[in-house]
């Protein structure tokens, strides 16, 4: 429980995954990539402009499991949110 494939959680267990971010050296975690890092501000801003026309607070609670009538629209940002990371 807890461990994601992101390589703050993956790479504690996996060799020769570094498990910190290249640019913060902070663990990276899904917080870490979606709320924190400014190696990916520009890509966010999107991501936070369809939690907020859907009237929500940009948190992780809410970018991962956003209420019903939003989640449609803030999993295609998330989904373009990734891809372009
Ligand atoms: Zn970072």
């Amino acid at each position: 429980m807890g461990t994601t494939l992101l390589p703050g959680g993956a790479g504690k267990y996996v060799r020769g995954v570094d498990p910190a971010c290249p640019r913060c050296q902070e663990p990276l975690t899904a917080p870490h990539m979606l709320l924190h890092c400014q190696n990916y501000k520009a890509q966010r801003d999107h991501l936070q402009a369809a939690l907020h026309s859907h009237g929500l607070v940009y948190n992780l609670s809410n970018v991962l499991d956003p209420k019903e009538a939003a989640r449609g629209p803030v999993f295609c940002a998330l989904a373009k949110y990734l891809l372009d990371c």
